[in-house]
């Protein structure tokens, strides 16, 4: 949040990457120092839009928060310059375990991590296994490059989302097949280690969990990047959840998805033994 004008209404500007039309009309969250704070984002109605304004696409500056207050002073009484700002919170169960919700990029990469570590505290691993949240990623990778430096892991696997292609409009040719429902998605490419990958295939058709792949040409724009890129290198492993409409508020993932993705990261921090190699062959 940047600025809060005379009549209290507040601009804002993005952080990450964001479809402005995805953003009109949303219920939103001013997370201020004292608690959240209602608002909603707008522009002016239809009916006041000139021909022209109706079909242009609008940008950050054109549209504004209205928190329902009088005023700036009352808007300062409880948010305040700097404050971030989400769309309204919440989960909507779809059709087929099926869920929509505002930032499953990546809160899903939280979720699936833990659930893979829980798997791995009931058995006995060999491997010290690390679960991690980063933060930052989408303006960075930062938490990844601070926690990957602190925990100095001979191997890492970065969870995240990826673009599901199976709704319309979208060019298979261009953006290659991944549906929802069918597996977690195991991209292969630079960023990503091959024995890494290998073991992950086998690991998955050994155990009957669905997989997808994926080929990724250039360094993946998550958290496999720094990953790889720590101290002198990492193995790097990448297992993405596929995911509709990602960065709106309403990001569709399948739950099957991330079970499979965490039992498979699970099933590959046991199968990890003191002479695992990652060296490429
Ligand atoms: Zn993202």
């Amino acid at each position: 949040m940047k600025y809060i004008d005379d009549r209290g209404f507040v601009w804002v500007d993005g952080i990450g990457g964001w479809d402005i039309q995805m953003l009109i009309g949303q219920n939103m969250v001013v997370w201020g120092r004292s608690g959240p704070v209602n608002g909603v984002i707008a522009r002016k109605a239809i009916h006041l839009l000139s021909p022209e304004d109706r079909k242009k696409v609008p940008e950050m500056k054109d549209l504004w928060i209205d928190l329902g207050v009088k005023d700036r002073e009352q808007a300062l009484q409880l948010v305040a310059v700097g404050d971030p700002v989400t769309f309204e919170l919440g989960f909507r169960p779809l059709q087929n375990n099926l869920a929509a919700a505002p930032g499953m990029d990546n809160k899903v990469g939280a979720w699936v991590v833990l659930e893979a570590l829980r798997q791995v505290a009931a058995e006995a691993p060999q491997a010290a296994v690390f679960a991690v949240s980063t933060v930052q990623e989408e303006i960075g990778l930062r938490g990844a490059q601070t926690s990957a430096f602190a925990i100095d892991p001979q191997l890492g696997i970065a969870v995240d989302v990826t673009h599901a292609t199976d709704c319309p409009t979208l060019d298979l040719k261009q953006y290659g097949e991944v549906d929802l429902g069918d597996g977690p998605v195991l991209p292969r490419g630079p960023n990503a280690n091959p024995e890494v990958h290998a073991r992950l295939v086998s690991l998955a058709q050994q155990a009957e969990i669905p997989v997808q792949m994926a080929a990724l040409p250039r360094a993946a724009s998550n958290d496999a990047n720094a990953l790889q890129l720590t101290r002198g290198g990492v193995a790097t492993g990448i297992v993405a959840i596929p995911n509709r409409y990602m960065h709106s508020p309403v990001e569709v993932v399948s739950l099957n998805d991330l079970e499979n993705a965490a039992r498979l990261i699970a099933r590959f921090c046991l199968s990890l033994t003191p002479e695992c190699d990652f060296t490429p062959r």
